[in-house]
């Protein structure tokens, strides 16, 4: 079965090829954090997609090299580090160290390069230096370097291949510093920003003068250094199609570095925004979340990812904390589920052969990763699984064959399954004062830790293998 992507570059679906030869390797590079704050919820949305896209392509076989970059010098940053009156490095280890944190409770697979754009200045140099070679780049009397549209259009190349732009309506000549500008004033824009005194200390040494990249150059440096010249696909949020992306094409195709007339990337995949309550997300209108503003509410990363990975990720997804209340009622069907599979199948094993699961989830997300079908085949095996083990028809060998099934698709999903493990250890030592209590007939006290541990959220169940612990 193959798979298919939509592909922003064609705006159609398209079946997707890595470009190995021996069709096992993909490269794969997904914009990453500007480290000046902790991430919000919104950005997860893009990272668990991104971890999405990574998975599956696993599950498929494919020997993924995974690269996420750490944007951490840019015009947000220095705005802080000046507010802040830190070093460059130290208010952005801080928050990359966050980063990696989070990272890990939302069970993303860490990427294997996570390059940082101040590790790569002389790449970066180099980049822009084979444009000016190239004619394309040119530094203007602010000791900026800017890339010229004109000139790259004038070698043949189009600027607009991920979002189309009218040329008649923009203004000819215009330069643009800053690193976000709008598509109707696309103009020339910064490679390398001359030193301002606002910069502080923030500055390096280059053929055209002390100064510092701009955002688009890190990206496409970065990703051709460790990807090569051309690879396979490039992720990030919608909102960095323009200029972003359109920009990193532009540079990085523009230095001509591309062989057999290969693109800078075969496939780019765009991840839809997220809203909270509906609207766009925004500290004043006080629906901000960072994913430790959830964890403090009392969810897990486990629910967050789950709710985060219930769409598809080219519709704009509604964030609500009801939702995230949805979230864990599903998690706990599930887990019921797997809880009964495996008191069944005790210490039976099996592998997941033919399994019509494995199938219809494969079946479902190759068609441009259809989530929130791939989620309906899974409730549409609880459901079916619930009423086997009802009727008492599933056999030890046929839970097995069931949990091997579900392990093989959660290396996609990552939500795991809740095990004994997760139960905190106060909850489990009144748990367990609590079977002591019943053994010595003082019913009272067992009683009153029942209480205690429902108060505290757990429910006690009292099985033929023993007392059960489960999340309320
Ligand atoms: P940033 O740290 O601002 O560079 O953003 C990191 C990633 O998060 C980028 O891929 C953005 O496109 C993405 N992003 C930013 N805001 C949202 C949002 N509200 N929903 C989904 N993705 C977002
Ligand atoms: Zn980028």
């Amino acid at each position: 079965m193959s798979l298919k992507l939509f592909n922003t570059l064609s705006r159609s679906v398209q079946e997707f090829t890595p470009l190995d030869p021996t069709g096992k390797a993909v490269g794969m590079y997904c914009c990453g954090p500007t480290v000046y704050d902790f991430a919000h919820i919104g950005n997860w949305r893009t990272f668990v997609f991104g971890d999405l896209v990574r998975r599956y392509l696993e599950f498929k076989g494919y020997t993924v090299t995974h690269v996420m970059n750490i944007t951490d010098v840019e015009d947000k940053i220095i705005k802080r580090v000046r507010e802040t009156k830190t070093s460059l490095k130290d208010f952005t280890a801080q928050y990359e160290t966050e980063f990696t944190e989070d990272l890990k409770t939302l069970n993303c697979r860490l990427p294997h390069h996570t390059p940082r754009a101040t590790d790569f200045m002389s790449d970066i140099i180099a980049l822009i230096e084979k444009l000016i070679q190239r004619g394309i780049a040119y530094k203007a009397s602010d000791g900026s370097v800017y890339f010229s549209i004109d000139k790259y259009r004038g070698c043949g190349c189009t600027y607009g291949q991920l979002v189309k732009l009218n040329f008649d309506e923009m203004r000819v000549g215009e330069r643009v510093k800053s690193d976000d500008y709008a598509k109707e004033t696309a103009a020339d824009f910064a490679l390398w920003k001359a030193r301002v005194p606002e910069d502080g200390d923030v500055f390096w040494p280059s053929p055209w003068g002390e100064g510092r990249p701009g955002w688009h150059i890190e990206c496409s440096a970065m990703s051709m250094k460790i990807l090569g010249p051309s690879f396979d696909l490039h992720l990030g949020g919608e909102d960095l199609m323009f200029p972003h992306h359109e920009d990193e094409i532009a540079q990085s195709e523009g230095a001509g570095l591309q062989s057999n007339g290969r693109r800078f990337v075969k496939h780019w995949m765009h991840g839809a925004h997220l809203l909270v309550e509906g609207k766009k997300m925004s500290k004043s209108a006080g629906n901000f979340f960072t994913l430790r503003d959830l964890l403090d509410k009392g969810f897990t990363g486990r629910e967050v990812r789950y709710l985060l990975l219930t769409a598809h990720y080219r519709e704009t997804f509604n964030f609500t904390l009801d939702g995230l209340q949805g979230a864990r009622t599903s998690l706990a069907r599930l887990d019921e589920c797997l809880g009964k599979l495996r008191e069944i199948a005790g210490q039976q094993t099996a592998e997941a052969t033919n399994s019509p699961l494995v199938q219809q989830f494969t079946e479902t997300l190759d068609d441009d990763l259809n989530i929130s079908g791939a989620w309906g085949v899974v409730f549409e095996w609880v459901r079916e699984t619930n009423r086997r083990i009802a009727e008492n028809s599933l056999k030890p060998a046929d839970a097995a064959a069931a949990l091997a099934a579900w392990e093989k698709i959660d290396a996609v999903l990552g939500v795991g399954a809740k095990t004994e493990t997760e139960v905190p250890p106060e909850i489990q030592a009144l748990a367990d004062a609590r079977t002591a209590a019943k053994k010595a007939r003082d019913f009272k006290r067992a009683d009153a830790i029942r209480d205690e541990l429902k108060s505290k959220g757990w429910a006690i169940e009292d099985t033929p293998k023993g007392p059960k612990l489960k999340k309320i």
